[in-house]
């Protein structure tokens, strides 16, 4: 049985007392709330240390992850953020290779793989981030482009290291768009991402939360989760209200 996995991105948003307010909400809603599902919220890395506190202090039956780490280890690096940092604030999850990252900030696969083995190492998780363009699916070369992403970075881990990661398939044309991919769609790639993980590591690939991102919202996410590859969600704007959040979590 795989984990099922509902997980907030919250992006550059909230200043500190809003990410409070918003995580005081979810705690207000999860607290009578019988679930399997492991509900994660990555805030700004400024938010950390204080709702990694607020969180533990409070029993809140949520884990927290960061939106990006550094690509080294300590050192001489302005402005980055190192995966032990994250750690000692009470991240457990990282997510990596974001489209918006890989776009605007040039986040090469060779990056994601030393950032990938960082996280490993240190014991947490990362939440691998896949997905094409809409030119790319227009031009029918999507699982293409999707099966290079595993591969330049996935192929180069040992079974044992892949056990430990999340994926996330986020068709950039659905990120922020309200187009969401269709239910169809989501789990036709789904499937196929569980096939080239598997062409590698075997039987590894049936233990790998697969979730979906892209405009994932209470109206389509119960459909989107029915479908037998999807785990879960990797969820942008909806996650900055408590409420729509957590009906996508019910929709499980
Ligand atoms: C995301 O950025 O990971 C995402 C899925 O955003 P949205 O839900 O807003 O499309």
């Amino acid at each position: 049985m795989r984990k099922k996995i509902v997980a907030g991105n919250w992006k550059m948003n909230t200043v500190l007392p809003e990410g409070e307010f918003l995580v005081k909400q979810l705690e207000f809603l999860t607290k009578e709330m019988e679930t399997d599902v492991e509900i994660i919220v990555c805030p700004p890395f400024t938010h950390l240390a204080t709702i990694g506190k607020l969180i533990k202090d409070n029993g809140i039956k949520i884990c927290m992850g960061a939106q990006n780490c550094a690509d080294h280890e300590s050192g001489a690096y302005t402005g980055e953020v190192s995966v032990k940092m994250l750690k000692d604030v009470s991240c457990k999850y990282v997510i990596l290779g974001h489209s918006e990252r890989r776009e605007y900030y040039g986040e090469t696969s060779e990056k994601l793989y030393k950032k990938i083995n960082l996280v490993i190492n240190e014991g947490m998780v990362p939440i691998f981030c896949v997905g094409e363009r809409l030119e790319e699916r227009e031009s029918g070369r999507h699982f293409e482009v999707v099966s290079e992403q595993i591969q330049e970075v996935l192929y180069k881990l040992r079974g044992v290291e892949l056990d430990k990661v999340v994926v996330a398939y986020e068709p950039v044309w659905a990120i922020g768009t309200g187009r969401t991919a269709t239910s169809d769609q989501a789990e036709e790639m789904h499937a196929y991402i569980r096939r080239v993980i598997a062409s590698k590591f075997g039987e590894h690939a049936d233990i790998i939360p697969i979730l979906y991102g892209g405009s994932c919202k209470p109206s389509n996410a119960a459909e989107i989760f029915l479908k037998q590859n999807v785990d879960g969600g990797l969820i942008g704007g909806a996650s900055l209200v408590a409420q729509d959040f957590i009906d996508i979590v019910k929709s499980f």
